[in-house]
Order: structure tokens, then C-alpha cells, then sequence
């Protein structure tokens, strides 16, 4: 199609039909300022530490300078909000800077709160430096923990005031402005594929679907619609696997529209999500979603199915039989719940299986519920069980986990002596020695993760000008399965003024 002269004047909001993308320039901050970066991800793209400090890397992804020889783009996606079709959606504050090959693996880097685009519908196209602390820290959080996710370049402080709230008394408040720059394979989401369909763009969608298999899939092979299915089976897979690992650290999404899910099987779009303190499978960060809490904790693997059989209505016209689609579907959730089972096992120290083994998880569920626990130190002490322990000394081990003790009744202290005596018993059926037991379980539980008060520390002190705790931080959640004693302090419950703090999403 066309290609407008001037990249700035195409900005304004609007439909945009038979195209998946807009070229849009950044708006230029008035003062970028480099708050942090990852080297290690720096090296990734090719980048290496030297030019982390240059005034280019600043003026880059500060979108206050085209790198030559790129045309920056947002892209066109649709999307289901909330179990709800929403339409044209788009990259309302993302912008595309370049696509990079280095050492064979190929990356998108985009920034995120530079500014509107073609998609910004009423909204202003920036990020405040709350959020995007909030997305910079998580994402590396997450890679680190082993969780397939989007990584972080850069965050940046644009220099510029943006207005997200109105106070009481009519006066508005302003916050910093910031610019993520994140890097994934690609930013394409079930939701660009709903675009196409829902516009009845065919000769489209194939286009699409051929392009993201040839680039993004080499391995996929075969007839076209042999293809198509292939490409559906390795999303729904991707995504399984995503969403254990969601569970397995107790993260919550928050937002999982269908236009905030990655065909990559990797967490995208880092808004109000959250981790559970006390383990409560009825717990969402997201206080839009309070009343109905679609996107609660222990409604993740239903949400996934929910939105990958949009992502299968919307390629349905090229393949024109539902059995196989609705067959990948169904497995989707039976494979969920077999590895969900070995997973919640392992965090256990259980490798082998016992016809008990259902009954020993359901029980733990419960009790760990009634009882106010913190999930991550109940599961990081519970390594220090040993078999030959009795029930007092294992249940001491882990008692520093509950955010009442005093409150715990009888009877669910009970609940809690018959679930170790269990437990305790069922140990003794593993062939691994306590140590090595403990080793493997660490390596599953991890000991730090980042936990909403923690980054609400770093925000408060980053929006006076200091960015040692987000430094901290970050150093602290590249080894989250490690013992760290300099930083002992962060393996704790969340202190009392945090109890009903939730995410934020803008
Ligand atoms: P999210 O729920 O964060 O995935 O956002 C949903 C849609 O709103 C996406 O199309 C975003 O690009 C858009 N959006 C969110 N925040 C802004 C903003 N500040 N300016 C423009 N678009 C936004
Ligand atoms: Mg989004
Ligand atoms: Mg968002």
C-alpha cells in the first residue's frame, strides 16, 4: 500500500484497514535520562556495555532518535477484553523501533510509552514512571525465574509530566513520565490474527499466517493447512507451558486479553499483574476485575483455553474443519492438568507418583487457603523438611509462613498436623536423600520473587531521584533460586501496610 511521506503526520487516530501496522515515529522526550539497563540483554541484541553509556543509546530508546535505516511501526491488533470482543485495539503507546538479528536469533525492540499512534484512541500513548518500573523489574524477574516472557532493554525517564489522575479537590496530578524499551521475538498476539478475521481480510489472514510460520516457526513443514494446525498445536503448547510456569511461581497476569497474549508462548504486557502473598486461587491484582475476577490466579489455565480458541475461530477460514482444532483445544486442558499434577508435585519433592498423591495436593490447597500462608516461604521451607522429622519439628519449619499465626484455630492447626503426618510419611517413598530432595526443590521454589511492596520501595525512592533499590532489586531477582544472605531481608511476608495494596495498570 501507499506509504505516507512524512512518518510524523501519520499519527492520528484512526481505523486502519488492510494492514497489521502504521509507521509512527517516536515523540521525542524533552529530556531523557537512563535510569537502568540490562547488559545482559544489551549483549543479547548486540549491544555491548560500552555503548549502553553513549548519548545514542540514550537518544535511541528515548525515541528521541531514529536509529538509520529503520522505519519504527505500530502494530493493528483486535482483541477480546474481558471475555468481550473490543475490535481495532493496536499498539496504543508501543512503537516498533527495528527488528535485529544477532548471533542467529532474531529480536523486535520496542518502546513502550513513546508517545500516541494511529491505536491511541482517547489515551495520551505515554507510561509513568510507576508503571514502568513495574514492567522493567518483572520481566527480567521473570526471565530469571525461568518463566518465558518479553526482556528488558532500558528504562528511561522521558523528562516529560503525564497527567493520570484528577485529585479530590479538582487539581491534576502529575507523574513522571518513563520509556521501557522491551525486546521479544515478536510482539504478535492471538489478537492480530482476530483483527484480520473480524474485517473478513482472507487473502490477509493466509498472507499473515504464512509470514509468521516462515519467520518465526522455520520448523513447521507441510501442506498449508497441515501447517496452519501445526502453527496452533506449537501456540497452544507454548502457552501450556507459559501458564505452568505462572502457577508454579504463583504470578498472576492480571490482564489476559487476547490481545495481551504472545503466539510466542511468552508473558507479555506487564500491567496490574501480581504475586500471591497468601495462597488464595481466588486472588487478582487487577481492581477492575474484582467483582467477577476472570483473570484470578486459579482461573489461568481456563482463561488460556478461553483465548486460544479465539486465536482458533479466527484461523478456522483457512482450515475449514473444527475436529482438529477442537481436538488441540481439549487436549490443551487434560495435558494442562497432568503436568500441572507432576509440577505441583516437584514443588513438593515429590518425583515419583502415588495413588495418594491427588488427595496429598488437594489437601495442601485447602489448607494452605484457610491458614493465610505465604506460598513462596512455605514452599522455599519446606525443603528443610527431613523424613525422619516429626510432625512439631517440620511444622516449626514452616510456620514463619503464616501472616496470622495467632489467629490459626485448633482446628486448623488440626488440618495442618494431618497433612505433615501425611506428608511426612509419603516422603519416605522418594529414593532421595533430604539434601539431594532439598536441591532439586530449591531449584523449583524460588526464594525471592517480586513481590508488590518491593517494587512499591523502589518506585517511592525512584520518583525522589533514587535508583538504588531498583538496582538492588534487579541484582536480587537475576538469582532467585539462590541463597543470598546480603539480601535475606527481601525473603520476607509482605509487611502489614501492603495487605490490600494491589497493581496498578497505567
Ligand atoms: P492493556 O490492557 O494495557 O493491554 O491495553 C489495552 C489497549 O489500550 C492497548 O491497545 C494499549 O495499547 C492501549 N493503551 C493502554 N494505555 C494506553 C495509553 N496510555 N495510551 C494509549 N493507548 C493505551
Ligand atoms: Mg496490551
Ligand atoms: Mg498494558
Amino acid at each position: 500500500s501507499e506509504l505516507p511521506a512524512d512518518p510524523d503526520e501519520t499519527n492520528e487516530v484512526r481505523q486502519v484497514k488492510n494492514a497489521l501496522f502504521s509507521y509512527v515515529n517516536p515523540t521525542k522526550p524533552s529530556s531523557p535520562k537512563l535510569i537502568h539497563a540490562s547488559e545482559e540483554v544489551a549483549q543479547l541484541v548486540g549491544i555491548t556495555p560500552d555503548e549502553i553509556q553513549s548519548e545514542s543509546f540514550l537518544n535511541v530508546f528515548s525515541g528521541k532518535e531514529i536509529l538509520p535505516e529503520t522505519r519504527p511501526y505500530a502494530m493493528c491488533y483486535a482483541g477480546h477484553q474481558f471475555g468481550n470482543w473490543a475490535g481495532q485495539l493496536g499498539d496504543g503507546r508501543a512503537i516498533n523501533l527495528t527488528e535485529v538479528e544477532h548471533e542467529n536469533q532474531f529480536f523486535t525492540l520496542q518502546l513502550k510509552g513513546a508517545g500516541k499512534t494511529p491505536y491511541s484512541r482517547t489515551a495520551d500513548g505515554l507510561a509513568v514512571l510507576r508503571s514502568s518500573v513495574r514492567e522493567y523489574l518483572c520481566a527480567e524477574a521473570m526471565y530469571h525465574l525461568g518463566v518465558p516472557t518479553t526482556r528488558s532493554l532500558s528504562l528511561m525517564l522521558s523528562g516529560d509530566e503525564v497527567l493520570r489522575d484528577i485529585l479530590y479537590n479538582g487539581n491534576p496530578a502529575y507523574e513522571k513520565g518513563a520509556i521501557v524499551c522491551r525486546v521479544a521475538p515478536s510482539f504478535i498476539r492471538f489478537g492480530s490474527f482476530e483483527m484480520l478475521t473480524a474485517r473478513n481480510e482472507l487473502k490477509n489472514l493466509k498472507q499473515f499466517i504464512e509470514y509468521t510460520i516462515k519467520h518465526y516457526f522455520p520448523e513447521i513443514k507441510g501442506e498449508p493447512t497441515e501447517q496452519y494446525l501445526k502453527f496452533f498445536k506449537t501456540v497452544a503448547d507454548k502457552t501450556r507451558e507459559m501458564i505452568l510456569h505462572w502457577q508454579r511461581v504463583g504470578f498472576v497476569h492480571g490482564v489476559m486479553n487476547t490481545d495481551n497474549m504472545s503466539i510466542h508462548g511468552i508473558t507479555i504486557d506487564y500491567g496490574p499483574y501480581g504475586w500471591l502473598e497468601n495462597y488464595d486461587p481466588n486472588w487478582t491484582p487487577n481492581t477492575t476485575d474484582s467483582q467477577n475476577r476472570r483473570y484470578r490466579f486459579g482461573n489461568q489455565p481456563q482463561i488460556a483455553q478461553w483465548n486460544l480458541y479465539q486465536l482458533a475461530n479466527a484461523i478456522y477460514p483457512l482450515i475449514n474443519e473444527a475436529k482438529p482444532l477442537e481436538d488441540i483445544l481439549e487436549s490443551f486442558i487434560t495435558d494442562f492438568n497432568t503436568d500441572y499434577k507432576t509440577m505441583f508435585l516437584s514443588k513438593l519433592g515429590l518425583f515419583t507418583s502415588t495413588e495418594t498423591d491427588s488427595a496429598l495436593m488437594t489437601n495442601l490447597e485447602t489448607v494452605l487457603q484457610v491458614s493465610e500462608t505465604d506460598m513462596t516461604i512455605f514452599f522455599r521451607n519446606l525443603s528443610k523438611v527431613q523424613k525422619l522429622d516429626s510432625v512439631e519439628k517440620a511444622m516449626k519449619k514452616i510456620q514463619n509462613a503464616f501472616y496470622i499465626p495467632e489467629e490459626i484455630s485448633l482446628e486448623i492447626l488440626e488440618s495442618w498436623t494431618k497433612w505433615f503426618s501425611v506428608y511426612l510419611e509419603r516422603l519416605k517413598v522418594e529414593d532421595l536423600s533430604d539434601d539431594a530432595r532439598a536441591e532439586k526443590m530449591n531449584l523449583i521454589n524460588p526464594k525471592y520473587v517480586l513481590r508488590n511492596y518491593m517494587s512499591q520501595l523502589a518506585i517511592d525512592a525512584a520518583d525522589q531521584g533514587d535508583y538504588s533499590l531498583i538496582n538492588e532489586l534487579f541484582l536480587l531477582l537475576q538469582k532467585p533460586y539462590e541463597e543470598q544472605p546480603e539480601f535475606e531481608k527481601w525473603f520476607a511476608k509482605r509487611p502489614d501496610w501492603a495487605r490490600s495494596k494491589v497493581g496498578c495498570s497505567m
